[in-house]
């Protein structure tokens, strides 16, 4: 729609800048230099090295680089392996609502039951009373996001530790999409899976280069867990991918050598963030900051009484700016009259949005 309606795009979630120069130099060598063959079937070994190392240093874990790690296309394949290698028929997997929308496909389709929960608007916190209501003998995983896209909250330590203490004792794998993990504001530290050997023993990881060096167009990110758990689900990526784009693997394990390229990715976005919601501010939207993502959710009931996926066509066509209603991602479509804006973009696009949202 907003192609149809020549609308400002803050719906769909890529960044809308160009990359850095350096990155597409070095995807460029690669291809010059001849790494346009299959790659390993779990990635080539600097990459998973450097990769491995990172999130080592970062988060003081110890994932093995041979076989913990295992490079793939997208977070989305990522998520896609995981839940294919271990989910089958009547296995349950608790899912929060909203959720990002490839978890529940992934499992339907291979026979598993989603149960959902649904963080209440305005805050969206999980309720750690209702995980443990929901757990059974059935279930066989649960799912985890933070940053968390649409809402833009964060998972806290004091939540992680909860989890912890409900899974302690099961067989329960968790799978924590992490791939906001350097989109992460106002100085929270990123409460990785991999800080908690407990949750780490029985977790996969999954991130996305895609987010964090704005090439979401390349397709490419990784999935992390102990040994025995990535011996499982290379079984399956072997079969349903094999192997990843070569050049970029190669450009990528040169461009992680400067941390700087994903430790001042934060700030990068705080300033956008900051720059919408300050020019916001004259607006009828209410407004949490957003904890983390390059989302910013906005309530608009004190505009408007429509229905949030009316609101927000009526948005794109008529005002020329397009977002997502989260209803989408809400359990039984619940209407919260919240719309998710996407603020990776140039400091102008920004500006003429707010422009148009404070006239609302
Ligand atoms: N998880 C979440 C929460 C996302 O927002 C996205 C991208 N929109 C993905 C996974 C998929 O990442 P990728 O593009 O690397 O497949």
């Amino acid at each position: 729609m907003a192609h149809e309606h020549d609308a400002i795009n803050l719906a769909q979630g890529f960044p809308g800048f160009e990359i850095d120069a350096t990155l597409k130099r070095l995807a460029n060598q690669a291809m010059q230099d001849g790494y346009n063959q299959y790659a390993p079937m779990p990635g080539i070994f600097s990459l998973r090295k450097k990769l491995t190392e990172k999130i080592n240093t970062l988060y003081g874990s110890d994932y093995h680089p041979e076989t913990d790690i295992t490079i793939t296309a997208g977070a989305t394949q990522a998520i896609y392996t995981v839940i294919a290698t271990f989910i089958h028929p009547d296995d349950e997997v608790i899912v929060f609502k909203p959720a990002y929308d490839c978890y529940e496909p992934a499992i339907e389709l291979h026979g598993g039951k989603v149960i959902p929960i649904q963080m209440e608007a305005p805050d969206y916190k999980v309720d750690w009373s209702e995980v443990k209501k929901a757990m059974t003998s059935k279930t066989k995983m649960v799912i985890i996001n933070s940053p968390h896209n649409p809402t833009g909250t964060i998972l806290s330590e004091q939540d992680m530790l909860q989890l912890e203490t409900l899974l302690t004792g099961t067989d329960i794998i968790l799978l924590s999409d992490e791939v906001y993990e350097h989109i992460i504001f106002d100085n929270e530290p990123h409460q990785s899976v991999a800080r908690f050997p407990e949750l780490r023993a029985r977790s996969f990881i999954t991130a996305s280069f895609g987010k964090t060096f704005h090439v979401t167009g390349w397709k490419m990110g990784y999935a992390v867990a102990p040994k025995e758990l990535m011996e499982e689900f290379r079984k399956v990526h072997q079969f349903n991918v094999f192997s990843l784009n070569h050049p970029t693997q190669k450009a990528f394990a040169t461009y992680l050598e400067t941390p700087s390229h994903y430790l001042e990715l934060g700030e990068f976005y705080q300033k956008k963030r900051d720059l919408f919601l300050g020019a916001l501010q004259g607006s009828r939207f209410k407004m949490q900051p957003s904890a983390g993502t390059y989302f910013q959710m906005l309530d608009y009931s004190q505009i408007s009484d429509m229905g949030d996926i009316a609101f927000a066509k009526a948005l794109t066509t008529k005002h020329k700016i397009a977002s997502i209603p989260t209803s989408v991602f809400n359990l039984n479509q619940k209407d919260y009259k919240m719309l998710r804006f996407c603020f990776a973009k140039d400091d102008d696009v920004l500006l003429k949005a707010a422009e148009i949202l404070n006239i609302l």
